[in-house]
């Protein structure tokens, strides 16, 4: 099953991917995930794409879709995967498309976690996220069971830079233009599923496994 998170920025798209993986068997892949290991090891992709993220704008298409289709060619994605944000803009779709039905493969579904800009701004500034494996809390809904440590991995959690307030008014700005065209995108493809975002987080993953079944 290939799935595709939608969803502004803080909608809980990486939470909710997190346990599609899990309970499917299948990887969960984040582009945002796999920049921020590019930039803690120094790569030159990792510096390139920093400059974009700490202002709040998207990395080019170039260096994405070029590193996210090599993931999506490794070998344990051969039985499906979950995208946690990618494709953020149409170009993007439509090189994944292109990609996918050279292999004779498609996307099952596009999910939308839909979550309202007021709600967003609050998630983002209680967000405490890990850079090593990934994981993410919130301070006040999803705590870790230790303040400021991974249940996961044992390290240490950080506000990320780009969650301050000045940079999610951007990275919202840039959701709207560039990435919420896709909801049509995937409407016209037949296979946009919509569900709201602003539930208890168990309750969205019921929606959700309702849909995927
Ligand atoms: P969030 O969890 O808020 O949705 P991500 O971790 O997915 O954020 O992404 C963080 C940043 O990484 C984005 O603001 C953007 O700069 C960059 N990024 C991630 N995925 C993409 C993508 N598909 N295209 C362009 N830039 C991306
Ligand atoms: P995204 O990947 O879409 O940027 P995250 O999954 O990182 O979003 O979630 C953003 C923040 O909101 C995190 O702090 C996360 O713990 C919290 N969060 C995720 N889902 C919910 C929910 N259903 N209710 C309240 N907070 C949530
Ligand atoms: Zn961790």
């Amino acid at each position: 099953m290939k799935i595709i998170m939608l969803g502004a920025p803080g909608a809980g798209k990486g939470t909710q991917a997190k346990m599609i993986a899990e309970k499917y068997g299948i990887p969960h892949i984040s582009t945002g995930d796999i920049f921020r290991a590019n930039i803690k090891n120094g790569t030159e992709l990792g510096m390139k794409a920093k400059s974009f993220m700490d202002k709040g704008e998207l990395v080019p298409d170039e260096l994405t879709v070029s590193m996210l289709l090599d993931r999506v060619g490794k070998p344990d994605c051969k039985d499906g995967y979950v995208l946690d944000g990618f494709p953020r803009t149409i170009p993007q779709a439509e090189e994944l498309d292109k990609a996918l039905s050279g292999r004779n493969e498609e996307i099952d579904f596009a999910v939308d976690v839909d979550v309202p800009d007021e709600n967003i701004v609050k998630r983002m500034s209680g967000r405490r996220a890990c850079l090593k494996c990934g994981a993410t809390y919130h301070m006040e809904h999803i705590p870790p069971r230790k303040e400021g440590v991974c249940d996961s991995c044992g390290s240490e959690l950080v506000l990320r830079d780009d969650d301050k307030a000045e940079t999610v008014q951007k990275r919202l700005q840039v959701y709207h233009e560039q990435t919420q065209p896709l909801i049509e995108f995937y409407t016209r493809k037949g296979i946009l599923k919509t569900v709201d975002g602003t539930q208890d987080m168990k309750d969205v993953f019921g929606a959700i496994v309702g849909i995927l079944g």
